[in-house]
């Protein structure tokens, strides 16, 4: 039988709930935070620990079968992937703040404004539906900084709580999507009665959260 592959995140927000579920699914499988690749002992499956970003382009690839990502991620990388089970952890918005004390009222506001994102892909989509042209700023990291230095008008940024938006002077301004975890599978493989089983311990997983 062929042994599947699924991605999940290394380290940050998404990994230890990513962990939890799959150890909910009965996986039996080594946590090992230095490895890449931790084999599953009673399943066909191995679990490769990478870091986000990289997760829906190796789905839509084939080198992994299936994982577990943002899809914030997913959308920003614009990958062909079907969606198999959305996970009930990591929810976020992806919002627009700008600075307390910011002229900027209306989204009509942001026209020729400059905006400061990790997620230029999602927020130039969301601009060009509101017809709104903006000088988008992709930066690596640190968003919510970038109006202080004088380096924007607004950022476009994903929220929880919004204490970090807070902390820096900021306050949302308009919702551009609401993410949470997903279960991506390749297009080939999603039909597979391997993937099939594993969707329906993740799904009585979920219910029995409920
Ligand atoms: P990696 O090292 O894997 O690239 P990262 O720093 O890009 O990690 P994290 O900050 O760990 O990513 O966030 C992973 C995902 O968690 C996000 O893509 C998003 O879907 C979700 N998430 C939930 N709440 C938040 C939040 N407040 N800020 C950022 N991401 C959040
Ligand atoms: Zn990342």
């Amino acid at each position: 039988m062929k042994t599947l592959k699924i991605a999940i995140q290394k380290s940050g927000r998404l990994n230890e709930k990513s962990v939890e579920l799959l150890k909910n699914c009965g996986l039996n499988f080594e946590n090992y935070k230095s490895s890449l690749i931790s084999p599953v002992s009673n399943f066909p499956l191995e679990i490769l620990f990478l870091r986000d970003d990289d997760i829906p382009e190796y789905v839509q690839d084939g080198i992994a079968d299936l994982g577990i990502v943002g899809e914030n991620v997913i959308q920003e990388t614009e990958v062909e992937v079907s969606y198999l089970q959305r996970l009930g952890f990591g929810k976020c918005s992806l919002k627009i703040a700008v600075p307390n004390n910011s002229d900027i009222n209306t989204l009509a506001d942001l026209n020729g404004k400059a905006i400061a994102t990790t997620y230029p892909a999602i927020l130039g989509k969301f601009l060009k539906e509101q017809n709104i042209t903006s000088d988008i700023r992709t930066i690596s990291g640190s968003v919510e900084i970038s109006p202080g230095l004088g380096l924007s008008d607004a950022i476009c940024d994903l929220v929880s709580t919004g204490g970090t938006l807070k902390s820096n002077g900021l306050k949302p301004f308009a919702d551009v999507m609401s993410s949470e975890a997903v279960l991506i599978g390749s297009k080939e493989i999603a039909e597979s009665d391997l993937v099939q089983e594993l969707i329906q311990r993740v799904q009585s997983v979920l219910r029995a959260k409920e």
